[in-house]
């Protein structure tokens, strides 16, 4: 029975294509940029500093409020620069979705917060009042 053995050979090699070759043939798909999301974050957080020293500057923020925000930011700042600089010289990033950052931010901001601003898309809270999500970036509704 040739015909029988054909196809069952033809069988076997669709289906070794299909298990082994393809994922190996189809190119990993990268982002456009690896740093980008780190870029618009980075972006973000000097916004918000520049945001705080203003406010800071025309009486709104006490000390306190100042400086613990201020610390907060630079810590992410830092996160996030040390991000960029492992991507940029082609180290695996233990996480691209950079959920690393989130959970940190944002407990810290929730421990020491009475009256919280809270971000509309990620819900990360603030001591004061921002333009910019400090945790995810994106503009907070005014
Ligand atoms: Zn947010």
């Amino acid at each position: 029975m040739p015909l029988v053995i054909a196809v069952a050979v033809l069988l076997a090699a669709t289906l070794f294509y299909i298990l082994f070759v393809r994922p190996q043939d189809l190119p990993v798909p990268d982002p456009v940029s690896p740093t980008l999301h780190l870029d618009e974050r980075k972006a973000a957080i000097y916004e918000n500093l520049r945001d705080l020293q203003f406010e800071y500057r025309v009486g709104k923020l006490s000390d306190a409020d100042y400086a613990q925000t201020k610390l907060a930011l630079q810590k992410e700042l830092a996160v996030v620069l040390a991000e960029t600089e492992r991507i940029s010289k082609g180290l695996p990033v233990a996480d691209r979705k950079r959920q690393i950052l989130e959970p940190e931010v944002v407990s810290l901001k929730v421990e020491a917060d009475p009256s919280p601003v809270i971000c509309p898309h990620c819900n990360a809270r603030f001591t004061t009042p921002m333009r910019f999500c400090g945790s995810c970036g994106k503009e907070m509704a005014a």
